[in-house]
């Protein structure tokens, strides 16, 4: 059967690209390669710890060679859904996070809660801020929780670390509210991520977390591939529970030779 030939990649960063200050075996020599054969690239990513441009300047001093309009975050689609529903949060949110997010008005009474990885918030005092506001009777409008993404965990230097998403389960269980979530693995967000004139068919996700990049992306009828270079730990899963991801490759680099090989067949 002719494979399709993949005209963009999405791409995570963390896990996949790079762990924190230290790319993956391979990565940047392989991103330029992917770039070489014409393949476009998107960079998208869960990451809400660090805003946009710090999270750019820190993948150009560790040698990866991008723009920073190429990083398609989802505490930027999180941002666009607080403006656009003319929200007043109380975030809880790194402060260097909050630099990407639209201003709470004082003047306005709060009226929802934005969750993102924010280990100097998560502590009582704020988390009861957070359930406080949620709890709130007779609001005029419906109070929202917002999660910018429900990451269960993530790979950091010295380990496997908690992601946001026990706490947005726990803000969720204590108030009876519901959560919206916004990154991946959100269909909404993946299909925004795609430039007009590519086809679903056309492109790849290449990510770290079998359920939030490979089987989000593969919901909407992408490829979803895993490299083993973050989270996932293949010694968690036996032969018979192994994620149904379209394949499992060691490294990024890995997978970029297997798109070049497949478009040159
Ligand atoms: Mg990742």
């Amino acid at each position: 059967m002719a494979h399709q030939r993949i005209k963009l990649a999405l791409i995570d960063l963390s896990g996949t690209l790079h762990v924190d200050d230290q790319p993956t075996e391979g990565a940047v020599e392989a991103l330029k390669r992917l770039r070489q054969h014409g393949v476009q690239v998107k960079f998208v990513t869960n990451t809400t710890k660090e805003s946009v441009g710090s999270l750019f300047e820190r993948l150009r001093k560790i040698g990866f060679d991008l723009q920073r309009n190429e990083i398609y975050g989802s505490l930027g689609a999180a941002a666009e859904y607080v403006k656009k529903n003319n929200l007043n949060p109380y975030y809880l949110l790194t402060n260097d996070a909050r630099t990407d997010m639209p201003d709470t008005d004082p003047e306005r009474p709060l009226d929802s809660v934005v969750v993102g990885l924010a280990p100097d918030r998560f502590c009582y005092e704020h988390l009861n801020e957070a359930f406080r506001v949620l709890h709130q009777k007779g609001a005029k409008q419906k109070v929202q929780l917002v999660a910018v993404h429900e990451g269960r965990y993530y790979k950091a230097k010295d380990g496997i670390a908690l992601g946001p998403g026990c706490f947005v389960k726990g803000l969720e269980y204590s108030t009876g509210v519901p959560a919206v979530c916004i990154g991946k693995p959100n269909e909404y967000f993946f299909r925004s991520a795609l430039p007009d004139g590519i086809s679903v068919e056309e492109c790849v996700m290449i990510g770290d977390d079998p359920n939030d990049d490979c089987l989000g992306a593969m919901r909407i009828g992408m490829k979803g591939y895993l490299v083993e270079t973050g989270k996932y730990q293949p010694e968690m899963y036996s032969e018979e529970n192994r994620p149904a991801v379209s394949d499992i490759f060691a490294t990024f680099s890995d997978v970029v030779q297997h798109i070049i090989s497949c478009s040159d067949q």
